[in-house]
């Protein structure tokens, strides 16, 4: 077992860096951030003007490949056997001290480095470089027993106590303090270290603690009421408080959604969760600046890109990140979760700006965490990782290095399992470590695509607010339909925000754009009538920022562009099913539906919106608005988006057979195309060139095994 040695007083810094300028401290993010398409051209201009080997703006030579190591659960004597490890494993960043808290300050101001700094020196020594843990995600039990009032507390004001993790309120003033204190001395002790090649915010911000209702937390929200609204009838029009008889008077009348007898206030619902997500963006931006005092080293925190965590709108964190960093596991809940994997890459590329990115935490196998935790099958790990790759990750970290014996993630899969180096998992840890030592020259080359997928966190709040036409109606549910159609038509797409440029696309992808600003509905509708093809999916453009209806019949936002009048909703039963004039079925959802300039595709064959146009295609000014006004089946909805890819004639698009993705990385003077098949058959692909993983030229056609992934690089043609 690990004991604490005595407590050592605060020791000044050996060197302390100076303050840094804005511009020294980015990466090459801070330029690129908004760049939310890189045309064939622009790519090529991209690649070239970056430093290949620093595309993510970290000082760590070729791709990252790390993990989280948390000693402090050891006895010191494995540690230099850890180290040792990791080097034949091929790890080049560590991320160390992200719950390092209890053990850095184990009593209220008194601080011991000595382990931290042991540990830091044993991986720099070895030349691996450390991503390194602010350490204040969990609050120390000293702090939570001192100050009861910073734990955080559910909507029907019970509070939540320590023993987990993320124990602490996001407007908590004295959480705050201790906190940055902790880090501002931490950065003062690490800060010019040249071990530390990364900073780590907090861990997972908002996983568990996203939604605090306490008065601090009330008091807060009531502060950025005013900074949104300026007037409290300004407030009081945009909820709609003229209703049920909830007008304010006073700013103090205002509480956060808190337990109510019937249904709620949806604009406050809407806004509370925009301002939890500033909240802890705020707390994020106090840690950063505090860290930035003393260092240059870029800053960052692990987002979660994920099914199931929807509290962060991450398009609004973006500009604030040194280098966008996600965590992803695959959720065993959902009916494919690979493809989710896929789709949370291509988000986190999007909010990266099409810029490379890294995948600071993902398993070796089995998480803790879900009903049933799957273990991986042979070779899905080298498959996934390389799927992230694909998809622009230049780098690839897990969760954990050594499986841990107590606590409540001892079950979850690591680098190092419990039984040891003579596992299946340490081999294909050390496979892995090798391909990835190899790869080292796709890093800094970008993903194209000509397709863009607009995705929003503000209409993921907004359509799984009660009281809709239909419960079962759920945002992600469709984002994931559509976006799985696309990947069986063989699409790369960029993931964008609502109101994202979209110059250069040939099409845009809508999936239940439920909530939409004016601006960014406006967005969509003129690049449609400037020649693009755009498709929208039911119950989209039906609401404005404040959850109030547009009226005038639905989509109002998008009506006059797809050529549809709607004036009224018929939801699905959940064994309900439709069928269309094509022959195809449909669930979940159907709509009254009206063509005002339009030409139906398919109409409804069966129910009671009998000779109903389900599918339209309108001709608006030089482009094609296309409608979904129900659930097609999927291989309906494939058929669909394979015809509107190929008339919007869009370029990255290589349909194989379903289950095998093709993904392309364009370079200054190469491409790689990734071919993932995630079928249990052998698929053959057209592309000639050098394929990386058996360093075997593939001269005209090649064929990747069962389960198998072929890189295969092609080299431009010289003009
Ligand atoms: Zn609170």
């Amino acid at each position: 077992m690990f004991t604490l040695g005595a407590f050592t007083e605060i020791r000044p810094p050996a060197v302390v860096a100076g303050f840094c300028e804005p511009s020294q401290k980015l990466g090459l993010l801070g330029a690129a951030t908004r760049t939310t398409h890189v045309n064939e051209a622009e790519a090529a201009v991209t690649a070239t003007s970056r430093t290949p080997a620093r595309a993510l703006g970290l000082d760590v030579d070729g791709l990252v490949f790390g993990c989280d190591y948390n000693p402090e659960q050891w006895d010191s004597s494995v540690w230099a056997d850890d180290v040792r490890l990791m080097q034949q494993a091929g790890i080049n960043l560590v991320a160390i001290n992200i719950f390092g808290w209890s053990q850095v300050e184990p009593r209220d101001g008194s601080f011991q480095f000595g382990d931290l700094d042991r540990i830091i020196a044993l991986l720099t020594e070895a030349g691996i470089g450390i991503n390194l843990g602010t350490g204040t995600s969990s609050p120390p039990p000293w702090l939570t027993t001192a100050h009861p009032e910073i734990l955080p507390t559910a909507a029907d004001e019970t509070r939540r106590w320590p023993g987990g993790r993320q124990a602490w309120c996001p407007s908590s003033p004295v959480f705050r303090e201790k906190a940055i204190r902790l880090v501002t001395v931490t950065a003062e002790r690490y800060g010019s270290h040249p071990g530390v090649k990364l900073w780590h915010v907090s861990n997972e911000l908002g996983c568990h603690n996203a939604h605090c209702y306490c008065d601090e937390s009330a008091a807060a929200f009531r502060r950025w009421l005013r900074s949104r609204y300026g007037d409290i009838e300004a407030l009081n029009a945009a909820w709609g408080t003229t209703f049920w008889s909830q007008h304010y008077a006073e700013w103090d009348e205002i509480l956060p959604p808190r337990t109510t007898l019937s249904l709620a206030n949806s604009a406050q619902q809407l806004d509370f969760d925009r301002f939890s997500s500033d909240e802890l963006l705020s707390y994020y931006r106090a840690e950063a600046e505090a860290v930035r005092r003393f260092s240059s080293v870029p800053v960052t925190t692990n987002f979660m890109v994920t099914a199931h965590i929807k509290t962060q709108d991450y398009w609004t964190w973006a500009d604030d990140m040194d280098v966008i960093a996600n965590d992803h596991y695959l959720d065993h809940r959902l009916p494919v979760p690979g493809r989710e994997l896929s789709f949370a890459a291509d988000v986190t590329r999007g909010i990266a700006g099409g810029q490379p990115w890294l995948l600071m935490e993902s398993s070796t196998s089995a998480v803790n965490w879900q009903p049933i935790n799957h273990a991986k099958s042979a070779g899905q790990l080298k498959r996934d990782s390389l799927t992230h790759l694909a998809r622009g990750a230049d780098g690839v970290c897990f969760f954990q290095w050594r499986a841990s014996v107590r606590g409540a993630e001892k079950f979850h899969s690591a680098l190092l399992p419990h039984s040891g180096t003579g596992s299946r998992i340490w081999s294909e840890v050390v496979e892995l470590g090798s391909i990835m030592g190899r790869l080292s020259e796709i890093v800094g080359t970008a993903v194209t695509s000509d397709i863009a997928f607009v995705f929003s966190w503000e209409s993921w709040w907004a359509t799984d607010l009660d009281a809709h036409p239909s419960s079962d109606l759920r945002y992600l549910d469709q984002v994931h339909a559509l976006y799985a159609a696309l990947l069986d038509v063989g699409a790369t797409v960029d993931v964008v925000a609502p109101g994202a440029p979209l110059d250069g696309y040939r099409l845009v992808v809508v999936p239940t754009l439920y909530l939409v600003s004016d601006d960014d509905a406006a967005v969509i509708n003129e690049f449609v009538a400037g020649g693009g093809h755009a498709v929208v999916t039911f119950f989209s453009g039906i609401v404005d920022e404040t959850d109030g209806i547009r009226l005038g019949g639905y989509p109002g936002a998008f009506r006059e562009m797809l050529g549809v009048t709607v004036d009224e909703f018929y939801p699905l039963g959940a064994a309900d099913v439709l069928t269309l004039t094509d022959g195809s079925t449909s669930t979940l959802w159907s709509e009254n539906l009206s063509l005002t300039a339009a030409t139906s595709i398919a109409e409804y064959a069966s129910g009671p919106l009998s000779g109903v146009p389900a599918v339209t295609r309108n001709d608006h000014g030089q482009g094609v608005g296309w409608y979904l006004a129900t659930e097609l089946a999927p291989d309906a909805l494939s058929g669909l988006l394979r015809r509107i890819v190929v008339e919007a004639s869009a370029r990255e698009f290589v349909e194989l057979a379903p289950g095998v993705e093709v993904v392309r990385r364009r370079g200054a003077d190469r491409d790689y195309v990734f071919i993932l098949n995630h079928t249990d058959q052998p698929v053959a692909h057209p592309f000639a060139g050098q394929e990386l993983l058996s360093e075997a030229a593939v001269t005209t056609t090649g064929t990747v095994d069962a389960g198998g992934v072929h890189i295969i690089r092609q080299e431009h043609e010289k003009p």
